[in-house]
């Protein structure tokens, strides 16, 4: 069980909106911040502010120290073999972008496959189109059911000895859906093809082991786990990066540089050229001791809770569609519904007016909404920090919606 008190670690969460206490249900879209978090960002501007592997002086050291001493903890969260497996970077979005430019280029050629899924966020989808597009290369799509899991006789169907890679979400920001990464992962590298991981959904709400997945590739975002935004990571097995060339180039990602030629430094460094996001960086540390402290199996246990709460509670209102699995063990806390009465933005701002955040839209999933036939879905995204009380005042304001759009049919929540 999650210590009641969780809430009261993040500052936010005792804040009012729109004259109502807040009930924040988006951190599928970014999750709120612990005062620690924040208070070690503060620590870092007023007591040691100073750029990474430059000075010699006593604040660039200390800097530089608690930035590295942020990457072995960022990799050991994910059980990476090694720190310097892990790369820097702005974002998951940066993270795949990185691995299309860099490895893409270098190993993708004329004819050759990468495998996708329908549930992809753009992140993992517009980054293989430009690369396809550029190297003439074909994108192939496994499909979900209607209980939005992956097909994977169609998986097996579409993977031959043209796939290069396969590259798919691990927990779907709009579905819940957890996919079998280990098994999909064992089958693709038996044809040869690497296996990136899009761990934006999985890494903040579950204990990942990208050892014991069996990924080459996993990228993930601070913002979704309690960290800073603008700081993310791209792991991947260190023979992979050797190999890999540079994503961008700049200071501090060389050896010798000469007018005509340059080398570059090992990985990591290789793949972080110029001043990097320092502060967000080392912050992302306190962020995972943080959530280390409450323990990941603590968190996937509270929201698979809350989940099948969550689950009962919204099959209650007349006319809601949820999506995703039914069954609790293979999704996470992304609520995805559509409700007949009223489009998604109205649904999402007649809850604003009860202080409720929610998501509405397609949730930078547009395939994966004409796949299930619609344009737009609410979503209600559940975090450490959500009790069964978020999850009724949601219930109560799902009907407000309702009884407002259609007067006729009003009707109440059950005691
Ligand atoms: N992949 C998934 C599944 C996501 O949910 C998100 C963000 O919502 C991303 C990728 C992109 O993450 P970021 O915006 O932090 O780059």
């Amino acid at each position: 069980m999650l210590s009641a008190t969780i809430r009261e670690d993040f500052p936010i969460l005792s804040q009012r909106m729109n004259g109502k206490p807040l009930t924040y249900l988006d951190s599928a879209a970014t999750s709120q911040k612990p005062q620690r978090v924040i208070d070690a960002l503060v620590r870092y501007y007023r007591e040691y502010n100073a750029n990474v592997h430059r000075g010699i002086y006593k604040i660039a050291e200390q800097a530089t120290q608690a930035y590295e001493a942020s990457r072995v903890k960022v990799a050991a969260f994910i059980n990476a073999p090694r720190p310097e497996e892990l790369i820097f970077t702005r974002s998951t979005t940066e993270a795949i972008n990185l691995v299309a430019y860099a490895w893409g280029r270098a190993n993708v050629r004329a004819g050759d496959e990468i495998i996708l899924t329908e549930m992809e966020h753009h992140s993992n989808l517009v980054p293989w189109q430009l690369l396809a597009a550029e190297r003439q290369a074909r994108l192939r799509f496994v499909p979900f059911d209607e209980q939005g899991m992956l097909q994977l006789h169609e998986f097996d169907r579409l993977l031959t000895d043209r796939t290069r890679l396969v590259a798919l979400t691990h927990q779907s920001n709009v579905l819940g859906t957890i996919n079998p990464i280990r098994e999909i992962a064992a089958k693709a590298h038996a044809a040869g093809a690497k296996v990136l991981v899009d761990g934006a959904q999985s890494a903040p709400h579950m204990s990942v082991d990208v050892q014991a997945l069996g990924a080459d590739f996993f990228a993930f975002s601070a913002h979704k786990m309690c960290g800073p935004t603008g700081a993310g990571a791209l792991w991947a097995r260190y023979d992979i990066l050797d190999a890999m060339p540079p994503f961008q180039g700049g200071g501090e990602m060389i050896m010798l540089v000469h007018l005509d030629k340059t080398t570059y430094k090992d990985p990591p460094y290789k793949f972080e050229a110029g001043t990097p996001n320092i502060a967000d960086c080392i912050v992302w540390g306190e962020a995972v001791d943080y959530l280390k402290a409450i323990g990941m199996q603590a968190i996937r246990d509270h929201e698979q809770r809350l989940t099948v709460y969550a689950m009962r509670r919204l099959g209650e209102i007349p006319g809601l569609r949820l999506f995703g699995p039914e069954s609790p063990m293979r999704r996470g806390g992304a609520l995805s519904f559509e409700l007949d009465v009223a489009h998604p933005h109205d649904v999402a701002q007649v809850l604003d007016q009860d202080g409720i955040a929610v998501r509405a839209g397609h949730h930078c999933a547009q395939p994966l909404h004409r796949a299930l036939g619609v344009s737009a879905t609410t979503r209600a995204s559940l975090y450490l920090y959500n009790t069964e009380a978020d999850i009724d005042t949601l219930v109560a304001g799902l009907y407000t919606v309702r009884n407002l759009f259609s007067p006729k049919t009003a009707t109440a929540p059950k005691p």
